[in-house]
């Protein structure tokens, strides 16, 4: 029966530390994952993680399953957090938000949504994106394609190239962007792009579809992180936007994320939400509880939120120092005169390196660098003491 089945190709970004851990080099390192790391390479816990995990345990309240939807309280601060907690479309109660196995599973109930209610319609994915989104897509049955995104030449954004396909998309298409800070290239669109961008998807009665995951990560403020989608939303679109809470609080383990679905009333807010729910009861029935609970203390008391903000900006200036230093030593290592501005450009947790598949072989295969076979490397893998070690791995790479 089970010895028909074949063997299963190792994930792309997951994969790559499994690789890792077999590695016995001394002067391994792994830039896969995208996961925040001390100056000392060791995972962190947030300190306002530990301080409401205290308070959870004093509290010592009770494991009850949770409703579908999730845990109202989380539910709300979550909404508030991305939408900003004064806007309209908050007070009107326009949005359907269901707590969701973080990022990857509440886009997969949004991906579940659209392959019920809107048959056909197809999602454009920037190329490149996140490794997850196409199998998110293919397994929930929705077709999808690519717009431009990437300009291997500036290694900037080809802008022209994306909203020449987002124009040319069959009219009603959901558009995933990236709320900020673009994964794998760190480049995100300029604030007036984002006013085009807008411009087109309105025009064409397309569906702006957000995955946002680093809010508060990018640029150290909750606020201008969310910027992105807070002016769709002002505009009075409605949009899809799914929200993690693994990078910016650290809670990458406890599965905490939502799905929001802004819709043009709260009646039908009510329905979209009633639906969620019916996708979700059979696929897991109701969300654990640990994570949302932590959010919701965080964000509910001011002083545990300002802590949660500090740490945040201090996380996020690790990275900015990272990328400088490693800037700092390609350039003055590097002999022939490539521009390396474009580390400096990027923003967020990771860099594209511009280096093809062989070149990435050459990183993992000579110099025990582990990262992701598209040229991308998560800078909070990386520490100051380790920049030019990176620096010659990359440019003997790029040479050979
Ligand atoms: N979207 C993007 C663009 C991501 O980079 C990630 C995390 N790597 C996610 C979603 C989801 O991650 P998680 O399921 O841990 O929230």
């Amino acid at each position: 029966r089970f010895e028909g089945i074949t063997m299963a190709p190792p994930d792309p970004i997951l994969g790559v530390s499994e690789a890792f851990k077999a590695d016995n080099h001394e002067l391994k390192l792994n830039l896969g994952v995208g996961a925040y790391r001390t100056e000392e390479l060791q995972p962190y816990v947030l300190n306002v993680v530990k301080k409401a995990d205290k308070l959870l345990l004093e509290k010592g309240e009770n494991r009850e399953y949770l409703p579908i939807e999730g845990l109202a309280a989380f539910n709300k601060v979550t909404a508030q957090l991305l939408f900003g907690a004064d806007k309209p479309v908050i007070k009107q109660q326009r949005v359907a938000t269901v707590q969701g196995l973080s990022g990857t599973g509440s886009l997969r109930l949004a991906a579940a949504l659209i392959e019920r209610y809107f048959p056909g319609a197809k999602v454009l994915i920037s190329s490149p994106t996140w490794g997850n989104h196409k199998n998110i897509f293919n397994d929930a049955g929705v077709p999808w394609s690519e717009y431009r995104y990437y300009d291997p030449k500036t290694v900037g954004l080809d802008f022209e190239g994306m909203i020449a396909d987002i124009k040319a998309a069959p009219e009603g298409s959901f558009i995933l962007l990236h709320g900020c800070a673009h994964n794998p290239t760190g480049i995100d669109p300029t604030p007036e792009q984002w006013e085009i961008i807008a411009d087109v998807i309105q025009e064409k009665n397309h569906v702006p579809f957000f995955d946002i995951a680093y809010q508060g990560f990018a640029s150290g403020s909750l606020d201008a992180d969310a910027a992105s989608v807070r002016m769709f939303v002002a505009r009075g679109m409605e949009v899809i936007a799914a929200q993690s809470y693994s990078k910016n609080l650290g809670l990458y383990a406890e599965r905490i994320g939502a799905i929001n679905v802004v819709c043009s009333s709260p009646e039908a807010a009510a329905r979209v939400k009633s639906q969620l729910k019916r996708i979700a009861r059979p696929m897991y029935s109701n969300p654990p509880v640990h994570g949302a609970r932590i959010v919701a203390n965080i964000v509910g008391d001011s002083a545990l939120f300002n802590e949660w903000n500090t740490e945040m900006e201090m996380m996020a200036g690790r990275i900015k120092n990272v990328r400088h230093k490693l800037f700092d030593s390609l350039s003055s290592k590097d002999k022939s005169g490539k521009d390396w501005s474009f580390v400096l450009k990027q923003i967020g947790m990771f860099s594209f390196t511009g280096l093809n598949k062989a070149q990435c072989d050459n990183m993992t295969n000579k110099w025990h660098v582990y990262m992701t076979k598209d040229g991308r490397i998560s800078l909070a893998g990386l520490s100051l003491a380790k920049c030019e070690y990176l620096a010659d791995a990359i440019i003997d790479s790029y040479h050979n």
